[in-house]
């Protein structure tokens, strides 16, 4: 039986992985030239340990049975039918590409971005190659509590000799060369107890070579329902753990390192203020205070008081959101497909025969790289106990050979693994004399060129 992947990042590796292992004949396809999804174009360039996970993905496009096609895109270059007549089952593992938004006035104010394309943007993903992002101003203020706003925070903070090193696309190394940020606000609408931040990534800001990490001790004074819930079975390690750090942190006198980042906490986005000429001005601010709810959760509440923070940029970093695609039943409350243990489902809520969801369009934009490998082992014993039970459909035009014959017609720059070994290669001799990971091809036309 052959299965189609859309989508070449953790969780449709982990997913091909194991449909590979059942048995299956695996085609993953990505609208991409290029593999690794969040691996490539998330991940942070200077946390080099977690990029390596991409050699176990490359090691499971070495069985027989797998091929890669990249560059194709779905809904545009093929349709969902088109995969349905081909395939055993479906699986999308698209991901969550869009960004939440904060819905407030001055939101698209020239310097206020998503956080998701500065990481794009940094990251050398095509679709954020030409984005420019104006880092002429002493301070910068990233809204969210998660780790994607650590991972701003640092990146806008780490000198030229320590992103030399990394593989930042060429473009944003010579744009974080000239940055005139000094200081970058992380701003959190909860307490410290309720932020989102894991604790490595959390102490690793403190290790930063030329910039203090400042928490208020204010900041860090617990509410009594937080105070409580950190007390009882409910919190989590990692919780208490934040709150421990953040106190250090308050308790550390500033070393005079030329740049800070500041964890301010207890205040929700009202307003990015315009400047008189359409650039961000400031940020103004309600300032909350943590209630208990009815369901037993902490939530923010204003206190009526409102702040403004001077800044010229402003990254909102609060959780990626799915996008409808290609006529997948979609469910807009949660941005997710919509499905059941990784079924999906159409709109009555009946199983859609042979289609199938892993990672984060399935679950939703949380947990680190691996938690994808138990999510793709959820779905994949969907798949079989289907396949076994005689519940998949039966492909009109099930051959192969015929499917790359197929693609070729549609897509006028198909990219196989083979092509992407030659990017790869192509991209690691260009980082090599530099002591660099690799420089990163960030346009298609030169992917496709260095492909051949
Ligand atoms: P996240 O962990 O879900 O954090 C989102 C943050 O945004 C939360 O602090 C949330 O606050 C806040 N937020 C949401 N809506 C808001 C609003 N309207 N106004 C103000 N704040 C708002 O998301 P993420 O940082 O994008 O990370 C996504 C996933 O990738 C996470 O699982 C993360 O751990 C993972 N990741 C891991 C690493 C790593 O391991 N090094 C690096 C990057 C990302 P509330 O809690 O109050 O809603």
């Amino acid at each position: 039986m052959r299965a189609a992947v859309v989508g070449a990042g953790p969780s449709g590796f982990y997913a091909s992985d194991q449909l590979l292992d059942a048995g299956f004949e695996v085609d993953l396809f990505d609208a991409l030239p290029t593999p690794y999804g969040l691996v490539r174009a998330g991940v942070a360039p200077d946390h080099p340990k977690i990029k390596s996970v991409t050699r176990v993905y490359a090691k499971t496009a070495q069985h027989p049975a797998f091929r890669f096609f990249g560059g194709v895109q779905l809904g545009a270059d093929i349709a969902r039918d088109d995969l349905l007549a081909r395939y055993d089952a479906v699986v999308y593992a698209f991901g969550t590409a869009s960004d939440n938004r904060l819905g407030i006035p001055g939101e698209d104010l020239l310097g206020s971005h998503a956080a998701t394309e500065f990481v794009g943007w940094y990251n050398g993903h095509p679709a954020h190659a030409d984005h420019a992002f104006d880092l002429s101003s002493e301070r910068a203020v990233v809204i969210g509590n998660g780790n994607v706003a650590i991972d701003v925070a640092r990146m806008l903070t780490l000198t030229a000799d320590e992103l030399a090193a990394t593989d930042t696309a060429d473009h944003a190394l010579a744009a974080f060369a000239g940055s005139r940020t000094r200081e970058v606000v992380v701003l959190g609408r909860r307490g410290p107890a309720q932020a989102a931040f894991t604790n490595p990534e959390l102490i690793e800001l403190g290790e930063l070579a030329r910039a203090d990490v400042t928490v208020d001790s204010e900041d860090v004074r617990l509410d009594a329902a937080s105070a409580a819930w950190l007390e009882s079975d409910a919190a989590d390690r990692t919780a208490r753990r934040n709150v421990e750090i953040l106190k250090d942190y308050a308790a550390r006198p500033p070393s005079g390192r030329s740049h800070r980042v500041v964890l301010r906490f207890l205040r929700s986005p009202l307003e990015v203020l315009d400047d008189g000429n359409g650039r961000v001005a400031g940020l103004r601010v309600a300032i909350n205070r943590i209630e208990a709810t009815a369901t037993g959760g902490l939530q923010a509440v204003a206190t009526g008081e409102e702040e403004v923070i001077d800044c010229g940029l402003v990254l909102r970093s609060i959780g990626y959101r799915g996008a409808p695609l290609a006529g997948i039943p979609f469910d807009d409350r949660s941005g997710l497909i919509r499905n059941d243990e990784g079924r999906v489902l159409d709109a009555s809520g009946a199983p859609c025969p042979g289609e199938y969801t892993v990672g984060w369009i399935k679950r939703g934009p949380s947990g680190v790289i691996g938690t994808n490998k138990k999510c793709a082992g959820g779905t994949v014993a969907r798949i079989v106990e289907d396949r076994d039970a005689g519940r998949l459909p039966v492909p009109a035009s099930p051959g192969s050979e015929d499917v790359e014959m197929w693609l070729r017609t549609r897509v006028a720059r198909l990219v196989t693994w083979d092509g992407w070994t030659v990017i790869d290669a192509h991209e690691t001799a260009a980082g090599e004399p530099h002591g660099r990971p690799r420089v990163k091809l960030v346009r298609i036309p030169d992917m496709h060129a260095v492909a051949g």
